[in-house]
């Protein structure tokens, strides 16, 4: 450990890593960051932090950063270094040409769940006020948009019910298809606090994560589901609840719409749900799934954390909704210690969401075919607004190779390392005529862009964040922005370039007219959080100081709604070609794509993505540990290195997707959620053979 001396100053301002939001306090010497504290008043973290959030500030000085806009003409030139102003002339001459010659749809622009509120809610306004289009979409496309849509469509609103504290006051806690010690180290910290407390726990995971193993805490059951059967499993859940007579029939009356609940009763009913009849899909027997569900329903307060297990499936909606209908059978919604948790796995998927970065929906999930709330906006942003939906990104993606969809502003988001199947990916980037890159380092999506905009890190951000408790926390900066210009001059100065004039001197400015048009953001501004610290939305007139627990009187849509959940399996099986079920999942030192961690002290602790394979597996196939392994789907095939591990049950593999060589999502496909496409990430059929070293 270096002894880095007393600091000069201190910020505080927010983690960029995931969506738990700790709040720190960086130590400077001048502009230099010494040391990142976790701050004790920070209301998320309350002083705690983990090794990601600690050593983050590395990355933000790294020698790879970009500092100076870049131009070319076709992607096989070299980048020409070039000032601001001739980039953004040239990004905005082309798009302009784009549209000229194929329309106004041609165009469009993906935001980023890394970028704050003010700097979301800017890229869709310059997509739906400049390039006059909706063909804007975000990163959390391919996590947590079935969240925003099973949980709207269940309770009235797409976010978690409840704080992180919260958990303290649980008797019960079921977690599916997260892995909150590694993800969101913080939050596994006070949930694990809980359970040696006493707290009982159901796990919900095709593969034995580290909290079921938790020196000091008992797991009352480990569900090893099969990849692709959540929504058996959830259904069979419900099935012993109803059958038993286990539901919360005053709460149900009271708070459920009657005749949604009569028809999922009625559904969830029928035999093909039992346990009994479910276990060969799930794998999970059924006197243990039955004696799961009746502790749910019987804990007391029982509260669901959840998160990319959940939602990155073809049927990700369907299962978030079936969540949300346990939750409401018994009970379990409305008050401190229970409720729908998604545990977002972003800083800020919550606000890139709530900013308006969905191509049917403007900020605050307000539908961009509503008359009324469009013309809210055209009287402020002084514009005519589409009123039809545009395209997902999945769909700018096709229409890209089909020749309709030409230019894409891409902020914050390596979207070829990031989303399914990379060689589709590839092909529709290379595609494009003007691919406009702001980031703060050359990203694999870089590869194939025409102008490179340097970003700024959130050390140089001035802004705010939106964690997975719908806090929003302030983002301070701490050094001016390398490159000169904040991310969101750059939209600012891209729009004015193209002819839609914005002018804000400040990000405050950029959240005084968030809160003027987005009704559960009327109360925020950078004055009351100053004042409060942290605000958790709604905050409006009916909640001045924000709303910790949701739901507690009644849901945004009156009564609660009940969905149909009915069981699909996915397309994606495995046969004799493909045998395996591959899923993936993250470890505690990197976040995500590791385009941050990878260029900080964190990478000490893990420098490769690895293949987990159950020692049946690795026996079959001759396979010991630290081998090189090829492993081939129907969409691609890469190599990486053994690790023999019980953790996994026979027939699934598991791997992390932190580093591009391995590029674990050459080989996922283009399965995706029915709702809302995003990919089916956890589940692809695949083949493993032994390789020689590449
Ligand atoms: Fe907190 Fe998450 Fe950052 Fe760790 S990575 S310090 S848990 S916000």
């Amino acid at each position: 450990v270096i002894d880095a001396g007393q600091p000069e100053h201190s910020v505080v301002t927010t983690c960029a890593y995931c969506g738990v939001g700790c709040s720190f306090k960086a130590d400077m010497k001048g502009s230099e960051v010494i040391r990142m504290v976790p701050y004790k008043d920070g209301q998320a973290n309350h002083g705690h932090s983990c090794v990601k959030g600690r050593f983050a500030f590395g990355y933000a000085t790294h020698e790879d950063r970009i500092t100076q806009p870049m131009i070319r003409d076709s992607i096989d030139q070299p980048w020409q270094e070039v000032s601001w102003d001739e980039a953004i002339s040239f990004a905005a001459e082309r798009m302009r040409a784009i549209q000229a010659e194929h329309g106004r749809e041609s165009i469009g622009g993906i935001t980023s769940s890394r970028c704050t509120n003010e700097e979301t809610y800017l890229v869709q306004k310059l997509i739906r006020a400049a390039f006059g289009n909706n063909n804007t979409d975000t990163c959390a496309r391919v996590c947590h948009s079935p969240t925003g849509y099973g949980l709207k469509t269940t309770l009235g609103e797409s976010a978690g019910t409840q704080t992180f504290d919260s958990v303290m006051h649980a008797d019960l806690v079921m977690v599916i298809g997260a892995n909150p010690t590694d993800a969101h180290p913080v939050f596994g910290s006070l949930l694990k606090r809980r359970l040696r407390e006493g707290a009982k726990l159901i796990v919900v995971d095709p593969r034995r994560i580290d909290l079921v193993k938790s020196p000091h805490v008992e797991t009352q059951h480990h569900l090893k589901l099969r990849p692709g059967s959540n929504v058996a499993f959830v259904n069979a859940m419900a099935h012993v609840i109803v059958t038993e007579g286990l539901e919360d029939s005053a709460f149900i009356a009271e708070r459920c719409e009657e005749q949604a609940y009569q028809a999922w009763r009625t559904f969830i009913s029928e035999p093909q749900h039992a346990p009994e009849q479910t276990e060969a899909i799930t794998g999970i027997p059924a006197d243990e799934l039955r004696s799961a569900a009746r502790l749910y329903a019987q804990a007391g307060n029982a509260a669901i954390y959840y998160g990319l297990g959940v939602t990155e499936h073809s049927q990700g909606s369907s299962m978030v909704m079936g969540i949300a209908n346990l939750a409401l059978a018994t009970g379990n919604i409305g008050r401190e210690g229970v409720g729908v948790n998604p545990l977002r796995g972003q800083n800020n998927v919550q606000g890139s969401c709530d900013m308006g970065s969905f191509p049917h929906e403007l900020p605050g999930y307000q539908h961009v075919a509503d008359d009324a709330v469009r013309s809210r906006f055209e009287a402020r942003w002084n514009v005519e607004l589409d009123n039809e939906p545009g395209l997902r990104i999945p769909n700018m993606f096709d229409a890209a190779l089909d020749g309709t969809f030409r230019g894409l502003y891409c902020q914050g988001e390596d979207i070829a390392q990031s989303d399914p199947n990379t060689s589709h990916v590839e092909a529709a980037l290379k595609a494009l005529d003007c691919l406009i890159v702001q980031d703060i380092f050359l990203n694999e999506t870089a590869k194939f862009a025409h102008v490179f905009l340097p970003g700024s890190s959130f050390l140089e951000k001035d802004g705010t964040f939106t964690n997975a408790e719908r806090r929003i926390n302030r983002v301070r900066k701490v050094m001016p922005p390398l490159a000169g210009k904040a991310d969101w001059e750059v939209t600012m100065l891209l729009s004015n370039a193209l002819g839609y004039p914005m002018d804000y001197q400040d990000p405050s400015e950029i959240m005084d007219e968030i809160a003027a048009l987005t009704p559960t953001f009327t109360g925020v501004s950078y004055d009351r959080l100053e004042e409060l610290g942290s605000i958790q939305w709604p905050c409006n007139e009916s909640a001045p100081d924000g709303t910790p627990t949701m739901h507690l009187e009644s849901f945004p849509i009156g009564k609660a709604h009940f969905a149909i959940t009915e069981y699909v399996a996915t397309e994606e099986r495995s046969s004799r070609r493909f045998p395996l079920l591959l899923t993936t999942g993250r470890i505690l030192s990197q976040y995500n794509v590791g385009a941050q961690t990878r260029r900080t002290d964190n990478q000490v602790w893990h420098d490769e993505d690895v293949l987990e394979l159950h020692p049946h597996d690795a026996e079959e196939r001759g396979v010991n540990e630290g081998d090189w392994l090829g492993v081939a789907s129907r969409a691609g095939e890469t190599v990486m290195r053994a690790r023999i591990s019980d953790r996994m049950q026979p027939g699934v593999v598991y791997t992390t997707f932190h580093h591009p060589g391995s590029g674990a999502n050459v080989v996922t496909t283009d399965n995706s959620d029915w709702a809302t496409n995003c990919p089916e990430y956890k589940v692809t059929a695949v083949q493993v053979v032994k390789v020689n070293q590449p």
